[in-house]
Parts: C-alpha cells; structure tokens; sequence
C-alpha cells in the first residue's frame, strides 16, 4: 500500500502511512468552510500534529478527537498546556509535555521533527513539521510562515518527497515566496495550502503554479481540490 498524503482544506492534512498510520496536521475540521469531511468521519487517528494556536490550525475537535481515538498530540509544551487545559490527557502529549524546534520524536511509526517557521502564536510560537515515513519517504508542512533561508537547510538536510506549503498571502507566504521557497527546499512535489479559505487570502493556485513552473520547473505541483490525495 502507498503512503496517502489528503488535503482537508486550508492547512488541514491527513497523512495515511503504507503501515496504516493516520496522521492529522492542523486538523480544523469543525467550521472550516474549505473541509470535505466531518470529525466523526475520520475515524482511526494515530497522531495528531499542531503547528501553532490560530483558530484555522488549532480548531476546536482536538479534545474530543484524542478522547475519541487515544491518538498522542504533538505541539511546543506551551500549547501543549493549553491543550491540557481543555482536557487533552498528558498521556496523550508527546512526552507527557511536548517538544521543540530542531527535536525530533517517535510516534505512530513515523519520525517526527519540529521545525521554525516565522509567524505568531499566542501559546508558543508557530512551528513546522517534517514526517519522516516508515520507509523513509519525507513530507514537510511548513505551518503558517513566511520564506526564510534556513529552508534551504531543511533541504539540504532531508530529502523532502512533498512539501505542503502556504501560498495563500497576508498571513504567510504569496506565491512568489512560496515559488521561490522551491528553490531552497528541493521537494519533489508541493502541494499548495492555506489559501482561498478566506476572501483576503490568494482565491486559486494559479500564479503559484506559473511562478513555480518558471522558478523551479523541476517541482511537480499538485493543486489538489480539498478531499483529494497524493500517492508517495
Ligand atoms: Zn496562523
């Protein structure tokens, strides 16, 4: 079986591993206007992966998902907390208190590491995540940020199989920034996120995906409709 990569709309995603493993990132379900799916239809979740707490990446379904499922929470210990607050069970934090950038961990089969990314956020500060698969197979959502030159490091350090990057603008990358952020990254394919969802935000892919074809040809781009999957 292929690892599945599904985008749930705006920065939500739903990573299936070849080993059966279900990982959520960002997982706004409930009130998301661009998710396809109810939280009560995703059924198994292994972990469950957090980049920082803005409403359209924290949501409102974590408690009840991980009391749903037993699934293990991975956030900075700040939002961690604050996830403890509203009634996450520290035996479903990573750690029991959580992690930071440059860590990496194990959970659900997979490989876990925190990476920076330039935002805010009021329970830590705003992260990315790099998933190493079982087999090796790397997938990189860099969260909501803006392009810094350290991607180039995250590169150069890990093969990235997908990149799921924010093109949406005002909050976080426009589609220069995030066509250009191609270029340090290196993925084999990028799926663009965080757009659309609202009317200040970039309403459709299509100048990220002319930028990306003219900065970084090389880079497949799948710009999927929410609901839709890459096989990796
Ligand atoms: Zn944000």
């Amino acid at each position: 079986m292929p690892h599945k990569v599904k985008w749930l709309g705006h920065a939500a995603c739903q990573i299936t591993t070849a080993g059966g493993r279900v990982i959520l990132i960002d997982p706004w379900i409930t009130g998301n206007p661009c998710c396809p799916i109810k939280k009560d239809d995703i059924g198994k979740i292994d972990a469950i992966l957090v980049t920082h707490d803005h409403f359209d990446h924290l949501g409102t379904d974590i408690p009840e998902l991980v009391r749903a499922t037993g699934a293990v929470v991975i956030a900075q210990p700040e939002l961690a907390s604050a996830l403890q607050k509203a009634g996450v069970g520290a035996e479903n934090i990573i750690n029991g208190i959580g992690m930071n950038i440059g860590g990496q961990v194990e959970a659900a089969g997979v490989k876990v590491i925190m990476t920076q990314a330039f935002h805010s956020g009021t329970a830590g500060n705003a992260v990315g995540y790099i998933v190493v698969l079982e087999d090796g197979k790397t997938v990189y959502h860099a969260g909501d940020t803006g392009i810094f030159a350290s991607m180039e490091l995250l590169g150069k350090i890990y093969h990235i199989d997908l990149a799921l990057l924010p093109i949406g603008s005002v909050f976080v990358m426009d589609p220069l920034q995030a066509a250009y952020s191609l270029t340090l990254l290196k993925p084999d394919k990028v799926i663009p996120i965080h757009y659309a969802t609202f009317p200040v935000l970039v309403q459709d892919a299509d100048e990220f995906i002319k930028l990306a074809g003219e900065k970084a040809p090389e880079v497949q781009v799948e710009a999927l409709q929410p609901g839709q999957e890459v096989i990796l």
